[in-house]
């Protein structure tokens, strides 16, 4: 059980969230076409998404995040009407996560809000790998391929449980 800090490329918005393990935290890569429109948007297409065109995140509980400093360059965005709520630092436009409504209850924080520096002392399991990869920009390897149908059991057994 480990916390794990999060901030911006700049440094500006910092956030931490309690201990989190793999229990609590899911990893997994999302390779879907609005996640990548994200990075697109940001200009940060380079830094966020893999060769597939998929995006590594950390899906946890929102209640798990604090603020620390700089909530007032936090900034949200939807895509479309009835997608995702984006975060992102503005200040300098680093992709904070993803939420399926303003209040959670679950975040996918985006790999590149991770403290890289406290990343690795913190043991969150082997990824669940990379999900609706139909939205590949190359064709994803099966051995890197996670089921987005057990994903969504998992989310729906959390929010239940
Ligand atoms: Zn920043
Ligand atoms: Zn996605």
């Amino acid at each position: 059980m480990s916390e794990v800090n999060l901030k911006c490329a700049c440094g500006t918005v910092k956030e931490k969230t309690s201990a989190v393990s793999s229990k609590i935290g899911t990893g997994i890569t999302c390779c879907c076409d609005s996640c990548q429109v994200f990075a697109q948007f940001l200009g940060q297409e380079g830094k966020v998404l893999d060769q597939y065109g998929g995006t590594d995140m950390l899906q946890i509980p929102v209640s798990y995040l604090t603020i620390s400093q700089g909530k007032s360059e936090i900034a949200c965005v939807r895509l479309s009407p009835k997608g995702m709520h984006r975060w992102y630092a503005k200040c300098c436009n680093t992709p904070i996560g993803n939420t399926f409504g303003a209040g959670g209850p679950f975040i996918g924080i985006i790999h590149s809000f991770i403290d890289k520096t406290t990343k690795s002392e913190v043991d969150l399991g082997k990824s669940r790998g990379h999900i609706l990869t139909k939205f590949a920009k190359t064709p994803v390897p099966e051995n890197l391929k996670g089921s987005s149908l057990n994903f969504n059991f998992r989310v729906v057994a959390k929010i239940l449980s």
